[in-house]
Formats: structure tokens, C-alpha cells, sequence
């Protein structure tokens, strides 16, 4: 019974950690997504939903079509359209033929997360293994966003071409494949001197900094958000996403009276503008907005799905935060129709201006 996923960025490699944590052998991991996976999704989706709906429903007919037989997805009564995600797949998937199991996580709600883990997904583990599997993924997941990190930081000053891709890739399957803890720990020294100690930077350059917030799907899935975080790396700019996954399902660092979660600060600095949660990232990238600019960040991308609600509405708080905090904003909305070169051509013109505002020393 091979089992999958929807694919999400560097953020698979955790689903693959937990998976294999709790005993799955038969694991296929899913393909990154193409131009094939974004025209299958869409040919069989609603036209109006959202584009991550259309693309993880590309990725689950490609792995069925493999021989994938169980699907393990994300699923809550969500503020946004993300709540009728799986149950509206699965009607799509059971129409077209498909023979196969449907498995939703609730992550909103801990025991049932845990529960469906343990009798649906694990191979015969007890609630305790399943926990401890958890604990293992979420520690591990502090490392695939120290990756990122890393990788976003020296690509965009490395001297020789391509080797921070090859270190990213290196550290992604060492964090993966660590046998324990003690191993895993080990990795918060050796991963940054991996980095340290292979790339070679250039020591003079004074890199602009900008920092990606928007919706969580396209921040991570790098065909639908054009691979932003390379072309602004090959233009020398460093980069980093201001929310992760991983810091989300962090139980340990939530449990910790005291740790603040990023996301807490954020929800807090957006007060000002927007009390209450209204699905998606929206609260946390109108507080990081804010946040970034107090750290010294030189600019922000925003990026939503088409026709995504949540983002639509941080899109119409951003001038006003843009003029009240003094920093640049550029919003993006990406669908499976976004043309590179007009795109590109934004972007520069965005990279342009940040780089006259650094020069008169207006940040
Ligand atoms: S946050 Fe936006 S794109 Fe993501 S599921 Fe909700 S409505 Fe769709």
C-alpha cells in the first residue's frame, strides 16, 4: 500500500520524517510539481478554487497514477477554502476511477491528529511511538528550516555557481536519514559549518535583504511562485521566508513558557491593523511586514494563490503599512497562467528601487 503526500517545498522532507518514523517502508515521496501536474490539476478542479487546490490534486493523480494507494493530507474545518480541500479531492479522485484511501489530518486538533497517525497511518505503533515519532519530525523540522535559511543566505553571495544547492541537498538527506537524537542534535553545529566550510562567499558584497511572506503554499512550492528565492539569489539579493510550516507544528517550542513563537509576535504586531484571524497567513504576514522592517530587512514579497480570500485581504492592508513603516512592498498573485517574463520584469523593477532607496540611505 504505497503511501504519499502533497508535495510543499523543503517542508516534505518532514512529512517523509514522520512517515518513516512511524514505521512506513512504502513510501513514495511526491514528484515536484511541473507544468503537467499544474494542467492535470486544473483540467479536473472547480475553475474558481484556489491554485494550491488545483496543483495538490495534480501531484495526488500523478503518485495514484505511480501506484500510490493511501493519501495522507492536511484537513480541519479551516477558516478558508483549505477545509473543503480533501473532502472535494476525494469526490474528484473517487469520479475519475481511482481506487484508494484518503487520509486527513486534523491538525488543529492534537488527539485527533495523533489518533488518525496512529491507527490509520502508522504500522501498529502505540499512541506513545506515535508521539515520540511526532517529536522526532518536529525537532527535525527545526533543521529543514535552519536549511533553508542557510541555503537563502549563501547562494546569493557564493562565488562558485551552484554548490549552496548541492550543500542545501547534502544537509536535507542528513537530517533525514539521522538515527537519533543525540545524531540529530549534532546537526545544529554541523549543518552551518557545512556551509561555512564549503561555500566561499564574496567577502565585499553588501547584499540587499527581502524578506517572502504570503500564503504558505506559494512561499514553499517553488514551480507555482516561479522559484522567486533563486532569482532574487542570482541577483545577489539574500532572502528568507518570514513563516514556516515546521514552526507551526512545533510542539515543543509552543509547550515552552519560555519561548514566544514567531508567529505569536507577528499575530501581536498586526493588532494595530487586523484584530482577529481570518484564515490563511493573514494576520502573521501583515505583523511580519512590521516585524522585518524593525530587524532592518530592505524590502518584502508578498505572494498569494489566485483567488486565494485570506491573502486578498492582507493585499489591501499593505500600502497603508507600507507608508506607515516606510518599507517597500511588492504583492504578487500567481496561478498556473503567470507569464515569466512580466513577472521578472517586476521583480527588477522592485530590486531597482531598493537599491536607489539603499543608496540615498532612505531605509
Ligand atoms: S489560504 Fe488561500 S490559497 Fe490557501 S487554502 Fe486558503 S484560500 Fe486557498
Amino acid at each position: 500500500m504505497p503511501i504519499t503526500w502533497p508535495y510543499f517545498g523543503s517542508m516534505t522532507y518532514v512529512s517523509e520524517i514522520l512517515a518513516r518514523e512511524i514505521g512506513r517502508k512504502d513510501i513514495m515521496c511526491p514528484k515536484t510539481p511541473n507544468k503537467r501536474t499544474f494542467e492535470i490539476g486544473a483540467r479536473h478542479s472547480p475553475e474558481f478554487v484556489c491554485t494550491p487546490f488545483k496543483i495538490t490534486l495534480g501531484t495526488f493523480i500523478e503518485m495514484l497514477d505511480e501506484g500510490a494507494d493511501e493519501i495522507v493530507t492536511g484537513g480541519c474545518h479551516s477558516w478558508c477554502r483549505f477545509g473543503y480541500y480533501w473532502p472535494v479531492q476525494k469526490l474528484i479522485l473517487e469520479d475519475l476511477g481511482y481506487d484508494f484511501k484518503f487520509i486527513p489530518l486534523d491538525y488543529l486538533k492534537p488527539s485527533n491528529f495523533l489518533k488518525t497517525l496512529k491507527d490509520d497511518v502508522s504500522v501498529g505503533c502505540s499512541l506513545w511511538q506515535v508521539l515520540k515519532a511526532f517529536r522526532v519530525a518536529w525537532i527535525k523540522g527545526r533543521f529543514i528550516d535552519l536549511i533553508d535559511e542557510l541555503h537563502y543566505r549563501y547562494r546569493a553571495i557564493e562565488l562558485e555557481k551552484g554548490i549552496s544547492d548541492k550543500i542545501a541537498l547534502k544537509s536535507f538527506r542528513m537530517v533525514v536519514d539521522a538515527e537519533n537524537l543525540r545524531e540529530v542534535r549534532k546537526l545544529k553545529k554541523r549543518i552551518p559549518e557545512l556551509f561555512e566550510n564549503n561555500v566561499e562567499v564574496d567577502k565585499t558584497a553588501n547584499p540587499l535583504k527581502i524578506v517572502i511572506c504570503g500564503e504558505l503554499y506559494v512561499v514553499f512550492e517553488q514551480t507555482l511562485n516561479l522559484d522567486i528565492h533563486r532569482r532574487l539569489n542570482d541577483m545577489g539579493i539574500i532572502v528568507k521566508n518570514s513563516v514556516t510550516v515546521s514552526s507551526y507544528l512545533d510542539a515543543g517550542h509552543k509547550a515552552n513558557p519560555f519561548i514566544t513563537m514567531h508567529y505569536e509576535k507577528a499575530r501581536k504586531a498586526a493588532k494595530p491593523y487586523l484584530e482577529n484571524r481570518c484564515g490563511g497567513e493573514t494576520l502573521e504576514n501583515i505583523g511580519d511586514i512590521i516585524l522585518y522592517k524593525k530587524k532592518g530587512w530592505d524590502g518584502v514579497v508578498h505572494l498569494y494563490p489566485f483567488s486565494c480570500m485570506p491573502e486578498i485581504i492582507t493585499r489591501s492592508f499593505i500600502p497603508q503599512i507600507s507608508r506607515d513603516h516606510n518599507i517597500p512592498v511588492i504583492s504578487f498573485v500567481l496561478d498556473e497562467h503567470t507569464g515569466e517574463t512580466g513577472f521578472q520584469t517586476r521583480i527588477e523593477a522592485f530590486v531597482d528601487l531598493l537599491e536607489r532607496r539603499k543608496e540615498k540611505n532612505l531605509i
